[in-house]
């Protein structure tokens, strides 16, 4: 009976062993630590990061998701 319950405390031992181990390398997930600012584009107003959107070269500050939308809003309506 002794021997039964030593072996189970082993068993229950290696299990948390086993957990502790397996928990460790984990790869620290890639959260939103560096925000890239977002703009608006000024036709649609959809929102890009500011590195991907086009900017205005008459106007600071304004921003368009793509050349045609750069084009679109240029056009005298
Ligand atoms: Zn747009």
């Amino acid at each position: 009976m002794r021997a039964l319950l030593f072996f189970i405390l082993i068993f229950i031992v290696f299990l948390l062993v086993h957990r502790l181990i397996k928990k460790k390398p984990t790869k620290p997930v890639q959260t939103a630590s560096d925000p890239k600012p977002m703009v608006a584009c000024h036709y649609c107003g959809v929102h890009l990061p500011e590195e991907d959107a086009l900017k205005d070269p008459q106007v600071a500050e304004r921003y368009y998701c793509s050349k045609s939308h750069q084009d679109l809003a240029k056009k005298p309506s």
